[in-house]
């Protein structure tokens, strides 16, 4: 581990506080666990840290059939089950025309659609003037961690942060200069290296189905165009380090934790989903982003550390999904039966069968594994029989290459829920979710669209759903924890850590086994 940071560990125990002054939950969006494992031994920064000092679950799920980055957000600190949530897919998640973003033409956003409560809510209850930072490059992932708190909530777009009319008409101050530094913009033409020796990575770098087919090859250079490297920027290490430059500046500013109670920070960090999608698990840039995300994250809990003192923090990391492995590689490493499995054609031939019929255009939808009829009554009262339709359509989809089983919503509730994926579907479906089918893939393929090429995840299977889950800090107890466990169970651990009571049901349990006894 980087020796600075051990000294600092070493030097900061003063005696810790009954509570800390800071949670911060850390989501790694699509960071699967097995990176972990795998570039261990090059790890020496934050997740080193978290690794060998907190308590890391190693069976940890996203245990919800549409992994995808709005449900996940939406699980980590509600403590419930997309299901419960309402917060299903991503298309559905926190998209809000009647929330434009503060001077930024990006798409407006809100959390109108989330359903119920969150730790954030629990805090305030408790603490009338507790406080709550959360930061992303994405929208998804900086408004579900705070459910429907009208908090300092703020994402990345078109090269700056900013926020929606949902929680504030303008940016604060310090947000502005932050902007103003044009980090983005400022890294037009300059290029993503690797950050070890080149023999430190073993995976080959000419792989030529990453990235669409273009420059899949190290160094990767960001257009000198500065408004399209700003938006390319995404796609790069430097993301997340900038976001958590930016977490420390909110931090600073809002003074969080400086009343002597609990204040929270969410940090979700995106450059690892970017990465993932375009290059894919398995790839180099993969390899490189991890290390540097490790590199960091030491940075960033250096300067928690300093501030607060290492024994008035506590620490969660965790993500939002996983991500499967492209089909041309599964297909190599003898899975024949990997593909991309495209439903369009399916779903536009019984939209244009019943336009013939009784007009309307687009009846049914096809997402996220999903059949979805927004208007099931209008279109029985023009004398469909909605059911026949929906078995046709089960038969077709059911016929797919790569489709291994097609189920109604309702005869899930009644399946053998010790199955990964029956239960995984029932935690995803509200009930009244207008959903009439959902289709589950065999393993290693996943759902596509004419023309596109990326690997991608969503599915309930365990590449998409198993995710790290670990906690550090005064409150718990270091160790490797094997047993089997959801995100649904931050939160109300999150809670009991506290001492504070969730205001409505929830779906997880409290990890009573990481937690420190208080006595
Ligand atoms: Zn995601």
């Amino acid at each position: 581990m980087n020796p600075a940071l051990l000294l600092l560990l070493a030097g900061l125990g003063a005696q810790p506080s009954p509570k800390p002054r800071l949670v911060c939950v850390i989501t790694v969006d699509q960071l699967r666990p097995d990176y972990l494992d795998r570039y261990r031994e090059q790890l020496n920064g934050g997740l080193a840290l978290l690794l060998k000092r907190g308590a890391s679950f190693t069976d940890a799920y996203q245990d919800h059939a549409v992994t995808e980055t709005a449900p996940g957000h939406s699980t980590i600190l509600s403590g419930r089950w997309p299901a419960h949530t309402g917060i299903i897919r991503n298309t559905a998640g926190v998209p809000d025309s009647t929330a434009p973003l503060v001077g930024s033409p990006g798409p407006g956003a809100s959390p109108v659609r989330f359903r119920g409560t969150a730790l954030f809510d629990w805090l305030q209850a408790a603490e009338p003037g507790a406080r709550a930072l959360s930061v992303s490059g994405k929208d998804r992932g900086a408004i579900l961690p705070l459910g429907r708190a009208k908090a300092q909530v703020y994402w990345y777009s078109y090269g700056a942060f900013t926020t929606s009319h949902y929680y504030a008409d303008s940016l604060p101050t310090w947000l502005q200069t932050f902007n103003a530094q044009r980090v983005p913009f400022k890294a037009a033409g300059k290029a993503w290296t690797l950050l070890l020796p080149e023999r430190a990575y073993h995976e080959p770098d000419s792989v030529s189905y990453e990235n669409s087919g273009h420059d899949f090859t190290f160094p990767h250079r960001l257009p000198t165009d500065s408004n399209r490297a700003a938006l390319a920027f995404l796609a790069t290490p430097g993301m997340d380090s900038l976001t958590l430059a930016l977490a420390l500046e909110g931090m600073r500013a809002l003074q969080l934790g400086g009343r002597g109670a609990t204040d929270l920070l969410a940090v979700s960090l995106s450059g690892t989903d970017y990465i993932g999608h375009a290059y894919g698990p398995d790839s180099r840039e993969m390899h490189d982003q991890v290390i540097r995300l490790d590199r960091s994250l030491g940075w960033f809990l250096q300067q928690l550390f300093v501030r607060y003192g290492s024994g008035n923090v506590d620490v969660v990391l965790t993500a939002d999904h996983g991500i499967t492995p492209f089909p041309e590689r599964s297909r190599a490493l003898g899975h024949p039966g990997a593909q991309r499995v495209v439903p369009d054609s399916v779903i536009r031939g019984v939209n244009a069968a019943l336009d013939a019929r009784v007009g309307g255009a687009d009846w049914f939808g096809f997402e996220s594994g999903m059949l979805l009829l927004p208007d099931r009554s209008k279109l029985a009262a023009l004398g469909v029989d909605v059911d026949s339709v929906v078995t046709a359509v089960a038969a077709r989809l059911g016929a797919l290459p790569g489709v291994t089983r097609v189920d109604r919503p309702g005869d899930l509730a009644r399946a053998d829920t010790t199955a990964a994926v029956v239960r995984r579907w029932v935690h995803s479906l509200p009930s009244d979710a207008s959903v009439e089918l959902v289709v589950t893939l065999q393993p290693y393929c996943i759902w596509s669209y004419p023309n596109l090429a990326i690997a991608t995840h969503g599915q309930p299977n365990d590449f998409d759903a198993h995710v790290p889950l670990v906690f550090w800090g005064p409150g718990f107890r270091r160790g490797v924890y094997p047993g089997r466990v959801n995100t649904v169970d931050i939160a109300p651990t999150l809670a009991r850590l506290l001492g504070l009571t969730p205001s409505e049901p929830l779906d997880g349990r409290v990890l009573t086994e990481a937690i420190a006894s208080q006595d």
